[in-house]
This record gives structure tokens, sequence and C-alpha cells, in this order.
């Protein structure tokens, strides 16, 4: 899908009549001219070259006369005849495979140092390497392919919105504090010298403003930074679809936000994957033991909790008994006793106590039985209840957790996405937990990505996230967010059991993004900051140009941030967004193109009024 519309661009340029990967046996007979780099050099005797060359539409073979002195990766203009390509030196595996360009006039543009990697995909060069040159790295066909799809799916995005009445304003990058609740970058004013800016971790308060002022639907693709450890799916700034509306309900915003993104999902790999599926939250975390949950592949929790209600085995014996059933037919063999312990210390890294297991199988009688340690301190009814209940059959394991509700639920959660990921990726990195986006291989062809995929939206989130060292509650998504109508009474007395009109989209397991109907009543927003512990002195030092301006009429709104650095690795197929942006940082926040960050001089730093204590020293 993305690049057919290159293919209709005429006249180029004054350079060039076509791009390399579009010369086909239409063109047989055509004076043609293509640019692009050297992509391999044969020799064919003393009087004959080919010369591939390549751009980012794909390879042309070249045919030159007489003896040439070109190298991979140098620049050149090629002017020739093309013509079919003589039987039997055909190559079906390359699309412009049954032409080449003969009687070549050959322009070298400039000349290159040899590459630091072959600019080829199959060649898996160490990423430190293609982070230095990432200017060749982006060369290769694949990053072109993944910058392209981000284009795509950015201008469908845009267009989406655009045809929903949006407004694309751009709002500042130097502003103040935003409540996103990460560590922020901040900027030093030279004029206002002991002050400073800070980048925003999202137009949260801006877009908030822009509803005040009645531009009623405003989107922008927006830069937002926060300071935090890097991971895969993880940089210092990342990109955001960011939404915000006025008059609407959370219906409204995920009806706009859904339809936007599948249309942009079927722009770019021409795939419906419809319909957006809804759990609340406490039902992702009962079924599937996260609040991302990937639908896909079975393995939901059961509630074994009656099953051992009264229970003499002390392992079972809790608030909450939750298990997962792991078919016999999973993977290639039966889970191994070592795999079995793997999962165990797996299970504790997550928080768990632990993790019993019980393996079914059929006796003698025809009956079905367990096999575990902890057999011999159940009894008859707590066996047959458990099978009952778990569906489970010969040949099945039951891995069972006993916790509190959340815990328990957890824990089985991180379990089924590691047995998941042996099963659709075959990887397992020992620990079990991967920091890299993990992305089964069957994604990897997004233009027939007519695959299974989950997309669901998950809502109700809890309002606050827990209580922090100080007694105050932690916001789960941000101080502005909305708590839900019916459980407003639970505020003094069972604030955390307060649900808030959040919601988060999620794909395949993954976050793609969250947003909320925001508070505009002020009495309301006064009463969760004092649960914040933010007095209003401190809230109104933060935020006061906000309620300020709420004051002056607020509509009702609400709105939403759709990550497109992770929408894009997903569809490209990618395990890292740093495979789908141009120029990232490396995992200690450097750039290994051009060195920053960087010292400044001390004439730059006086002028700030800035003095470097314990200035880094290194990488
Ligand atoms: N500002 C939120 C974020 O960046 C999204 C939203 O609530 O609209 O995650």
């Amino acid at each position: 899908m993305v690049g057919e519309m290159e293919k209709t661009i005429a006249n180029l340029s004054s350079m060039r009549t076509h791009y390399c990967g579009h010369l086909g046996e239409d063109d047989i007979g055509k004076r043609v001219s293509v640019c692009g780099w050297v992509a391999h050099r044969r020799e064919h005797g003393e009087y004959l070259a080919f010369v591939d060359l390549r751009d980012y539409t794909g390879i042309i073979q070249c045919v030159v006369e007489g003896s040439i002195d070109v190298r991979p990766e140098w620049v050149l203009c090629i002017t020739g005849t093309l013509r079919h390509r003589p039987v039997g030196t055909e190559n079906e595996y390359l699309s412009t495979g049954m032409v080449e360009i003969t009687d070549c006039e050959l322009e070298v543009l400039s000349k290159a140092s040899p590459p630091p990697f072959p600019v080829e995909d199959r060649i898996e060069a160490d990423e430190s390497l293609r982070m230095r040159y990432r200017f060749v790295d982006l060369r290769r066909p694949k990053m072109q392919s993944n910058l392209r799809l981000r284009s795509a799916l950015l201008q469908s995005l845009r267009r989406g919105m655009v045809d929903r009445g949006f407004c694309e304003v751009d709002t500042p990058l130097l502003w103040t504090p935003t409540p996103e609740g990460a560590r922020e970058f901040v900027v030093p004013s030279r004029l206002r010298r002991g002050e400073f800016y800070v980048l925003p971790q999202s137009p949260q308060i801006a877009k908030q403003l822009l509803m005040v002022s009645g531009i009623d639907r405003y989107f922008q693709i927006a830069k937002c930074l926060r300071d935090e450890d890097l991971r895969a799916d993880r940089q210092f700034e990342f990109t955001q679809l960011d939404i915000e509306a006025s008059f609407v309900e959370a219906e409204d915003i995920r009806n706009i936000v859904a339809d936007v993104v599948l249309e942009a999902i079927e722009a770019v790999t021409g795939s419906d994957i419809g319909p957006v599926g809804v759990l609340t939250w406490k039902e992702a975390i009962d079924r599937f033991g996260t609040d991302k949950p990937d639908t896909r592949g079975g393995m939901e929790l059961t509630d074994l909790t009656s099953c051992f209600a009264g229970t003499s085995a002390r392992a079972l014996s809790a608030p909450c008994v939750k298990a997962i059933v792991v078919p016999a037919n999973h993977g290639d063999s039966p889970l191994s006793r070592n795999m079995l312990d793997g999962l165990v210390e797996h299970a504790k890294s997550l928080g768990g106590k632990g993790l019993a297991w019980f393996r079914v199988t059929r006796g003698e009688d025809g009956s079905l039985q367990l096999e575990s340690p902890l057999v011999k301190f159940l009894d008859d009814e707590e066996q047959g209840g458990m099978v009952d209940v778990c569906h489970a059959d010969s040949g099945d394991i039951i891995l069972v957790v006993a916790d509190e509700w959340r815990t328990a639920c957890e824990v089985l959660g991180g379990i089924r996405v590691q047995l998941l990921n042996e099963v659709l990726l075959g990887i397992s990195n020992g620990s079990g937990k991967s920091d890299t986006v993990v992305v089964p291989d069957y994604v990897s062809d997004a233009s027939t990505a007519s695959k299974e995929r989950s997309l669901l939206w998950v809502t109700d989130f809890p309002l606050f996230d827990g209580v922090d060292d100080d007694g105050n509650f932690i916001s789960a998504h941000h101080p502005f967010t909305m708590p839900h109508p019916d459980d407003v009474g639970m505020l003094e007395d069972n604030p955390l059991n307060v649900r808030s009109l959040a919601y988060d989209l999620v794909l395949d397991g993954w976050e793609l993004g969250s947003g909320s109907i925001r508070i505009h009543d002020p009495d309301i927003q006064r009463n969760i900051f004092r649960l914040l512990g933010l007095s209003m002195e401190a809230a109104s030092a933060r935020f006061g140009f906000l309620l300020d301006a709420f004051d002056y009429g607020v509509p009702p709104h609400g709105g939403f941030a759709i990550g497109i650095d992770r929408l894009t690795a997903l569809l490209a197929g990618e395990q890292s967004i740093r495979n789908v942006i141009a120029f990232p940082k490396t995992q200690t926040g450097y750039d290994p193109v051009t060195g920053a960050p960087k010292k400044l001089s001390p004439a730059v730093l006086s002028e700030l009024g800035i003095t470097v204590r314990s200035p880094h020293v290194g990488q």
C-alpha cells in the first residue's frame, strides 16, 4: 500500500526520470535516468561491468561498458536505455529483475567511504554501529519502509481528524510543568536568569485551555518529552496524536479514536481489524491479569477461590485463588519440571509468594488425577472441584496462585504472557521478563496483515493507584481525570475503590494510548487536589492558571493521546520502537550521531547563570 503513490509521480526532477525500483517491462525501449547509491558492482571481464543502483524503491541493474571506477555507496546518476534482460539472466526475486539499463552514461555525484556495514536487511549489524551510522542504516530497505509506514500512518490519522472537524493547533515546547507524573526536562532561560522552562510531557494543560477557548475539537501530532529511564519501548521524546474535544462523553471520544485508528491501520496495512472490544479494568485484571490484555491465545484466568475456601493446604489458603490451564497441546512439548521451576521463580519475581502446579493425568480407571507435590494436602473434593472448574483434561497443567485478588491475578497474568510469548514467538529470555516490544512474527508483513489482532478498550480504571509514604493518594492517570459519577460518593470513605472516566486503547497487549473525561467542576477538582495531598496554594502555584481559566467558562471536555511510535512498531513488526524512529537515543540517552548531550562553553554557561558542579565524564 505504502509507496503506490510515488509510482504515479511523473517527471520526477530534472536529474531523473524514474525511481530505480519502478522500472519494468512497460518502460522497455525508453531512455531513462535514475539516481541513487551503488548497491553492488560486478566486473565481467575487462570491458563490462554491472552496477546495481539503489534508491528507496529498489534496485535496478545497469550494464556499463568500458572500465569504470565506482564503489559501494557512491552516489551516481545513470542515463541509459531500458531493455529486457537476456534470456536466462532474469532475476525473479527482484521486482525489476526482468529488465536492465544498457548503453549507460554514468555520472559520479559523490564518492563514499566504505560503509560501516552492508546496506542490506539480511545482514544483522550490531545495533550500536547502526545507531552511530544511522544515516547509512536508514538506507536499508526495512528502515525505509518503517519510516514510510510511519509517514503514511500519520497522514491517515491527520486526515481522519480533519475529516471529523478537528482543528490542528500546535502548542508550546517551552512550557511549564505538566501533570503526567514523570521527571521533566528543563530549559534554562537566558533572559530570566535562574528561571526555567519545562518541556511538555504532553500538551495536556494546553489542550484543556484550548477547550476553554472554544476550539471545540483539537488535535496535534505532538512531541512529548519525559526524562525517564529508556527501554526498547520508551524514548525521552516520543510522538503522540493528541486529541481533546468539548461537550463530549467518554464514549464519544472512544468512538472517534477507534474510527480514526481503524481507518489508519486499514490505510497502511490493507486490513480491517475492527471491531474494537471493551473490557472494564476490573474484568481485564480478573480475566487476563493485566490492564493491557492480549486476548488472543486463550488461557484466561479461572477463579478457584470457592474450591479452596477452608482448605488445609496452606499454600492455597488466601482471599483469592486463581488458575490458568496450560493445555496439553501448548508448545512443542509438555512443560518439563525444569520449565515449571522456572515459572515458579518468575511468579516470585512478579511479586507472588509462589506458584502451585498440577499435572492432569488419566488414571487406569479412566478418571482424571492430579500430580503435584501439593496433592497430598488436598482432599478429593478440592481436587475434583479444581479439575471441573478449570475444565481440565489429561495432559493439561493447572497453574495456581493464591494471594490478594490483584496480586493473584497479576502474577498469573505475567505467567500467561510469558507462556504465550514462548508459543507465539518461541522466545524466552530466561527470567521471563522481556523489555522489548514483543511482536509475533506474523505481524511483520504489514501489507498482508489480515491477521488476528487484539484491539480493545479498557475502561473504568481506578482513579487512584495507591497511597504514597505521606498517606496521599496517587493519581492513576493525571489529577484532571473525572471520577466516575456513580462513585463520587465514595471519595471520602473509600477513595481507592473510586473508578474514573479514564480509558486505554490496547493493541496486542500493548497500551497504544490513554485518555479521560476531565474534571470541569472546581469543587470536585479541589477535592481531588486535597486527596492527592496538594494544598490549594500548591495546586494554584502549579496549575492556578488552568483553574483561573476555568473560571471564565469551561465546557465539559475529554480527550485522548495515541502513541505513534508504538503503533508504528506493532504494524511494522518491529520489536523495538528505535526501529521506527529516525534518530533515537541509546539506552543511556546518548545520540551517537551528533554526540548529544554535550558540554557547553563557559561563556554560554555564564550567560545562563549556570555553574556545573560535577560534570559527567564519558558517554
Ligand atoms: N495527556 C495524556 C497522556 O499523555 C493523554 C490524555 O489524557 O489525553 O498520556
